[in-house]
C-alpha cells in the first residue's frame, strides 16, 4: 500500500516534469560557473539608417560560449538567468563590457557608433541600475548619448512610480531608452505618454511577412504614423531581404537591423565589417 502511495505521489510529477527541473537545475549550476570563469561574451548587430546606408548603433547580445557546446543562444540561458537572479551580475558584466568595446570604437577606431544593451525587468526592479549606468558611463568614458537601454512594455507594468523615477533619471543622464520587442505586449499603449521613451523597435513577427500580410503591413505603417507624432525613433527589427528594407524606407523607417544588413558580429569582426564597409558616419 505504501509502495502504491508513493508511486501515485510521484506520478504527480511526470517523467518529463521531473526531468525538466533537473534540466533546469543542471542548467543553473552550469550558469554558475560560467559566471564565475567568464564564459559569456557579447556579439554586435549593426543597426542601419537606411536612407544613409550608415550604421548608427548596435546591439550588444550576449552567448554563453562553453568549452564544450561551444556557442548557446540566449533563449537557451536569460529565462533560467532571470529566474535565479544571476542575470543581476550577468547583467552587470554585460552593460560595462557594452560600454567598454563602444567606447573603444569611438576614440581608438574613430568610428561614430553607439551600443543599444537589453535590461531585463529583474535586473531593473532587483538592483540599482542608474546607479550602474552612471558608474559604467563614467568609467568608460562612453557618451551618455550612444547608450540606449532596451526595455520591455512588461517591465512598465510594474511598481509605475518607481519605474518612472528610474527611467527619468536614466533620460537625464542622457541615455536612450528604447521599448523591444513592440507590439507583442498587452500594455495599454497609454504608457508611452507617461514614460520617457525615445525609440520604439517593431517586433520581428510584424516585419516577417510585411510585404505578403496585409494586417502586418497595417500595424507597422500605424506603428511608424504614431511614432512620427509623438516624436519617437522607430527601428524595424528582423530585416532579412531587400524587399522588406526598401517597404520600410519608403515609409520613413529610421532605423534598420536585421541579417539582411549584417548577423550580430564578434567584436573584431564588427569592427572589420565597419572599416572595410564604410558603413558607419
Ligand atoms: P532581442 O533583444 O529582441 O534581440 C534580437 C534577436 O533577434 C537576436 O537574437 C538577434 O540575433 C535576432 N535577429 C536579428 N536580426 C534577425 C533577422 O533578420 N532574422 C532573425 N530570424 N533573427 C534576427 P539573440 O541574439 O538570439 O537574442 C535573443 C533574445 O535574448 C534577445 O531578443 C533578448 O531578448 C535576449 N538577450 C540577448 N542578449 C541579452 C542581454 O545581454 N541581456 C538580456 N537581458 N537579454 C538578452
Ligand atoms: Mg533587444
Ligand atoms: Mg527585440
Ligand atoms: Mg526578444
Amino acid at each position: 500500500k505504501a509502495k502504491e502511495m508513493g508511486r501515485n505521489t510521484y506520478s504527480f510529477f511526470t517523467p518529463e516534469m521531473n526531468s525538466r527541473a533537473q534540466e533546469r537545475h543542471t542548467l543553473e549550476v552550469a550558469l554558475h560557473k560560467a559566471l564565475e570563469k567568464k564564459h559569456f561574451l557579447l556579439h554586435y548587430q549593426p543597426i542601419v539608417d537606411p536612407h544613409t546606408q550608415t550604421v548608427v548603433s548596435t546591439e550588444a547580445l550576449v552567448r554563453w560560449n562553453d568549452p564544450e557546446k561551444g556557442l548557446i543562444s540566449p533563449e537557451k540561458f536569460i529565462p533560467a538567468a532571470e529566474d535565479t537572479g544571476l542575470i543581476v551580475p550577468m547583467g552587470e558584466w554585460i552593460l560595462r563590457q557594452a560600454c567598454a568595446d563602444a567606447a573603444h570604437w569611438q576614440q581608438e577606431e574613430g568610428l561614430n557608433v553607439g551600443v543599444s544593451v537589453n535590461l531585463s525587468s529583474r535586473q531593473f526592479m532587483r538592483s540599482d541600475i542608474y546607479g550602474l549606468v552612471k558608474d559604467v558611463l563614467k568609467e568608460s568614458g562612453l557618451p551618455a548619448s550612444k547608450l540606449t537601454l532596451e526595455i520591455t512594455e512588461s517591465l512598465l507594468v510594474e511598481d509605475e512610480n518607481e519605474i518612472l523615477k528610474t527611467l527619468r533619471k536614466l533620460r537625464d543622464l542622457g541615455v536612450l531608452l528604447s521599448i523591444d520587442d513592440f507590439g507583442t505586449g498587452y500594455s495599454s499603449l497609454s504608457y508611452l505618454k507617461r514614460f520617457p521613451i525615445t525609440t520604439l523597435k517593431i517586433d520581428r513577427s510584424f516585419i516577417c511577412d510585411i510585404l505578403s500580410d496585409n494586417e502586418d503591413a497595417a500595424l507597422t505603417q500605424a506603428i511608424l504614423s504614431m511614432a512620427k507624432s509623438m516624436n519617437l525613433k522607430v527601428v524595424a527589427e528582423g530585416v532579412e531581404n531587400a524587399g522588406q528594407a526598401e517597404y520600410l524606407k519608403e515609409r520613413q523607417c529610421d532605423l534598420i537591423q536585421g541579417f539582411y544588413y549584417s548577423k550580430p558580429l564578434a567584436l573584431e569582426d564588427l569592427l572589420l565589417s565597419l572599416k572595410q564597409k564604410k558603413l558607419s558616419a
